[in-house]
């Protein structure tokens, strides 16, 4: 059975104009010069996306997070590497995918020395859909994975919710059919042993949902 549930009444947020660039390559030099909103400021790096431009799946997380900020490369840091262990498990070509962020410039505050992450607020993100949308436009994936509620916003609105539509594939009017899953960061913390292998084969499940979708 196809997984492709409509998503009628919430409005995709990704209101944006065709971007001038025709590559990923120029899109991302013409980020670097982004002020759309203030996270540029006390940010290390911009960081843009990274896959192949024929990828199927795009992967979208909410933020760079420390090491991402000082790489430049997003998906680096803790999450991405169990991102991509969960991914390997539940079967999906990692070269398959393209992997990028809500918002491309590292939010924190400090404690002590140390850069903590800060959630992007409602406009931030609403701000860097520009860029998301304008990612998709070029690459037009078959299949879009949100990875957590900043992304789920982004790309899908308020309506859906995480925790509720977790697992499910929905397929906004006009707009590329998204997966809702949780973000890997939300069980990295989690110190129960049990609990976290808990969530992670949920989420593992939920990956597993990519490849029943692309076979159809
Ligand atoms: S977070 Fe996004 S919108 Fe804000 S300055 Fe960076 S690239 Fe631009």
């Amino acid at each position: 059975m196809l997984d492709r549930i409509p998503l009628a009444g919430a409005g995709p947020s990704l209101a944006y104009e065709h971007a001038d660039a025709e590559t990923l390559d120029e899109l991302h030099d013409d980020a670097q010069a982004c002020q759309r909103c203030d996270l540029y400021r006390s940010a290390t790096h911009l960081v843009f996306g990274e896959g192949p431009s024929a990828a199927d799946i795009v992967l979208v997380g909410e933020q760079p997070g420390d090491e991402e900020d000082l790489a430049a490369r997003p998906f680096v840091g803790p999450a991405g590497r169990l991102l991509d262990q969960c991914l390997e498990e539940a079967g999906v070509d990692r070269d398959r995918c393209y992997v990028t962020n809500a918002v491309k410039h590292f939010k924190y505050q400090m404690r002590g020395k140390k850069r903590l992450h800060a959630r992007p607020n409602a406009g931030e993100v609403q701000r860097c859909a520009w860029w998301l949308g304008a990612e998709l436009e070029l690459l037009k994936p078959k299949l879009v994975v949100a990875l957590g509620a900043t992304a789920v916003s982004s790309l899908l609105g308020s309506k859906v919710k995480v925790m509720r539509d977790r697992g499910r594939i929905l397929h906004p009017p006009g707009k590329l059919d998204v997966l809702v899953t949780i973000h890997p960061s939300a069980f990295l913390r989690i110190r129960e042993p049990a609990e976290k292998e808990k969530n992670r084969i949920a989420f593992v499940g939920d990956l597993r949902r990519i490849q029943r979708f692309l076979r159809h």
